[in-house]
């Protein structure tokens, strides 16, 4: 009998197909003892493992390119982590075997990381994917992953790991599901840039039947258990209904009466904007810069390093708009040679432009590559800064834009709920306002973005976060400034009319969602949008909001 299940939609599309689990048995080796004579050939093999498996993860991540380059390059990092590899030696050394030696080491530096706040509890996933890795080479078994398959199937798993999502074969993987993470997890980011449909944080995920068939709508968050034949065709005629209104939209985006709102896309780098270009996106709204960091923890990337990078986005959008956000390094985001390891609770430490502020030449550096990367192309090049709370950080910013000799307009993220409250303040120092509701809803509901068992407070549909955004777009139309939104929020078809009555001027997303964005703005007029907008405002939760905005916008 059909029933269907709730998680969150992440990433657009319908697929029906049978379940597939993901192998993610915890390979607990023997707890065996090694004479003291064997440890140094142990010890050799456990360095081998180490290295085969962080070539394994960078060779994957040049094959799967953008984003999911970068967090394979960091998971290849957490694999040869030389305080790791001195404590499995060490434990060889006292009769481990390797693979005991990595389960242990890894389990010591898990309970470290789960309790050390937002971005580590975060990489939990990462770092358990890692130790498999290194654990299943040791025992000559598999490596856990996406099963083999011939046939195209669902993929159900607790949490995906970025080095088996950056290599889901979109022929074979119809769609997947997952029983934690949240909207802004890494999973659901490259979901996205994938295009392929997913749900997360499913309540009961992992417990599906191995060949039962599953019906999963990404964009509603349904997975429908044993669909019966009248729901498959009605999924199968919204599929294609949604197929159709894509095919047909194409352009600027805008409302159904020509109110313009430029649909922007977000990239982490050179590798992104192909498919950024093919959506038909009007320049980017978010370039996360940090990825560019990523390839060494020990230093910032050369001027000449990022004028490259920096270059080739900007070269891609001629007469486009190309926001770049400085560097958002700390909390989630952490570099080992300009953020502290040991911040009691790094979320609320000194992250985003705090950690810049702290490091004037890594953002002078960073402002002078993008003016040079600049000069000569016809782009509109625009900077924003991550984390600014008040006026003083907006001033600062627009200060080093300044003394940095850019020509640029600089802007303010808005990311805490100080900067909403008093936007138009910042506003005296800046030239634009860009919503980033993934960290606004994380600081609002005081609801870690990275724990899929607080993604109930993680929903941009909330009335608060809505009222936040409606604040910063009226401060920013008072000012007669811009105020886009370049969160997760904007990817959500619906929520995008939403946002689009709140007043917001331009939205940025994943490349894959901008067709869908498009087509649902263009089906409806502004005043619906402001109507639908107010709806969802004068109720109380997410919930109610999605169905109220829902029922304007349908005319019911
Ligand atoms: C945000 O916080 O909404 C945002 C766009 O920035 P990031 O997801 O990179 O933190
Ligand atoms: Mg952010």
């Amino acid at each position: 009998m059909e029933t269907t299940l709730r998680g969150i939609g992440v990433s657009h599309g319908v697929a029906i197909g049978e379940v597939r689990h993901m192998g993610t048995a915890v390979l607990e080796p023997p707890a065996k003892q090694i004479p003291a004579d064997e440890a140094p050939r142990e010890q050799a093999r456990a360095r081998q493992a180490v290295e085969a498996v962080a070539a394994d993860l960078i060779a994957r991540g040049n094959l799967a390119g953008g984003e999911a380059q970068a967090v394979l390059e960091a998971q290849a990092l957490m694999a040869q982590d030389p305080e790791l590899i001195a404590d499995v030696e060490r434990r060889i050394a006292v009769g481990s075997t390797a693979e005991r030696g990595f389960y242990d080491a890894f389990a010591a530096y898990r309970a470290l990381l789960a309790g050390a706040g937002e971005y580590l509890a975060g990489r939990v996933a990462d770092l358990d994917d890692v130790r498999n890795r290194i654990v299943a080479r040791l025992l000559g078994v598999p490596m856990p992953g996406v099963p083999d398959s011939d046939e195209p199937f669902v993929l159900i798993a607790r949490d995906l790991a970025p080095a088996d999502t950056a290599l889901l074969d979109p022929a074979l993987v119809l769609a997947f599901v997952t029983e934690k993470g949240g909207p802004t997890s890494h999973s659901a980011i490259l979901a996205r840039a994938m295009g392929v449909p997913a749900v997360v944080a499913l309540p009961g995920a992992s417990e599906l039947a191995e060949g039962i068939v599953v019906a999963v709508d990404g964009s509603t968050g349904e997975v429908f258990v044993e669909p019966g034949p009248e729901r498959q065709s009605a999924l199968k005629e919204i599929a294609t209904e949604r197929k159709a209104a894509i095919a047909a939209s194409s352009g600027s985006g805008a409302t159904s009466d020509g109110h313009k709102v430029p649909l922007l896309a977000n990239v982490g780098g050179p590798a992104d904007v192909s498919a950024a270009v093919a959506a038909g996106a009007e320049g980017v709204g978010l370039f996360r810069t940090e990825f560019l960091f990523l390839d060494d923890s020990k230093s910032a990337p050369s001027e000449e390093k990022q004028v490259e990078a920096y270059r080739k986005v900007l070269a891609a959008f001629p007469e486009g708009r190309v926001v770049v956000r400085v560097l958002d390094a700390g909390a989630d985001k952490p570099l080992e040679f300009l953020t502290s390891a040991d911040e009691p609770n790094p979320a609320l430490g000194v992250r985003g432009l705090r950690t810049l502020l702290d490091h004037p030449e890594v953002l002078r550096t960073q402002l002078q590559a993008l003016a040079k990367a600049a000069t000569g192309l016809p782009v509109y090049l625009e900077v924003m800064a991550p984390m600014v709370a008040d006026r003083i950080d907006a001033r600062a910013f627009a200060d080093a834009c300044c003394e940095a000799g850019l020509q640029a307009k600089a802007g303010a993220m808005v990311e805490i709920p100080s900067a909403a409250l008093r936007a138009r303040s910042i506003l005296q120092e800046v030239e634009f306002l860009s919503l980033g509701t993934n960290d606004l809803a994380q600081y609002t509901f005081a609801a870690d973005r990275q724990v899929g068992a607080v993604s109930r407070l993680q929903d941009p549909w909330h009335p608060a976060l809505l009222d936040l955004v409606a604040v910063s777009a009226e401060a920013a139309r008072a000012e007669g400034k811009s105020c886009g939104v370049c969160g997760e929020a904007a990817s959500d078809p619906l929520l995008a009319c939403v946002l689009t009555g709140l007043g917001v001027t331009s939205l940025s997303m994943s490349a894959a969602s901008i067709p869908y964005v498009r087509a649902t703005l263009a089906k409806y007029t502004l005043a619906q949008c402001e109507r639908a907008a107010s709806a969802a405002r004068a109720v109380d939760t997410p919930d109610e909001a999605r169905c109220a905005a829902q029922a304007v916008l349908s005319g019911e």
